[in-house]
């Protein structure tokens, strides 16, 4: 199947949702990239900064670029002067620098925090309890470039739907519960990013508005290391 075909299918059945596209691709060369802007898509997700940056620097500017992956602190003043949303920020310190490399750049810095809901232990991100600590707290004050939009989670890796649906939901039933209990101008919260080519069906069913889809449009990765 084509890069553009796949897409295609994709889109029809997100149609009728509200959730949004990101084309996940990472270790993917420009000109599969290229099939898929011909055709329209304009998000694009990368997990490495390195990659991201060269991508960025050659490829069409209205591209949308997301950072998907974890992101080290010393390598967000790569990215800060263009990234579209950063979604896996799970630690203060992280939000900490984004802050810092966004008020340098001049522009405020959409950012997802990271929840901590699959079982494995190797994910990273917040509990949902430390992210409720950073709300009351008066912490976002002081970050006055960088702008909370939503949540970001990654399900377990396993066969087993009903814990994969389970962990997404308690991500919905926590993105509503901080959308009616805090306020702040720092906090924007319209987005739940959540669901990958194993498991986005089930999320987009929990309420996903934005879906981080790579191997299903571009076909699977080949890591050589
Ligand atoms: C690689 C990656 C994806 C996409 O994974 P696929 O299974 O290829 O769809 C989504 N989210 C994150 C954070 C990733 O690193």
């Amino acid at each position: 199947m084509s890069v553009s075909s796949q897409l295609q299918s994709i889109n029809s059945e997100l149609k009728t949702t509200k959730t949004k596209l990101i084309a996940v691709s990472k270790t993917k060369p420009n000109d599969l990239i290229l099939e898929a802007y011909e055709v329209g898509q304009r998000a694009f997700g990368e997990n490495k900064v390195q990659e991201l940056v060269d991508k960025q620097a050659v490829l069409p500017k209205d591209i949308e670029w997301h950072m998907i992956g974890h992101l080290q602190r010393n390598k967000v003043k790569y990215i800060a002067p263009f990234v579209h949303l950063i979604h896996g920020v799970d630690t203060l310190k992280l939000l900490k620098e984004i802050n810092k490399e966004g008020r340098k750049n001049e522009r405020v810095i959409s950012c997802l925090l990271q929840v901590h809901i699959a079982d494995e232990s190797t994910k990273f991100g917040f509990s949902s309890t430390e992210i409720k600590e950073i709300l009351a707290s008066n912490t976002l004050d002081e970050l006055e470039y960088v702008s909370i939009v939503g949540l970001m989670g990654m399900a377990t890796h396993t066969d087993n739907e009903t814990q994969v649906r389970t962990e997404f939901a308690s991500l919905s039933v926590l993105f509503n519960e901080l959308k009616t209990s805090y306020t702040h101008l720092r906090l924007n919260l319209t987005e739940i990013s959540m669901g990958m080519s194993g498991d986005y069906k089930i999320a987009v069913e929990e309420g996903s508005t934005m879906v981080r889809i790579g191997s299903t449009i571009f076909g699977a990765r080949n890591y050589t290391k």
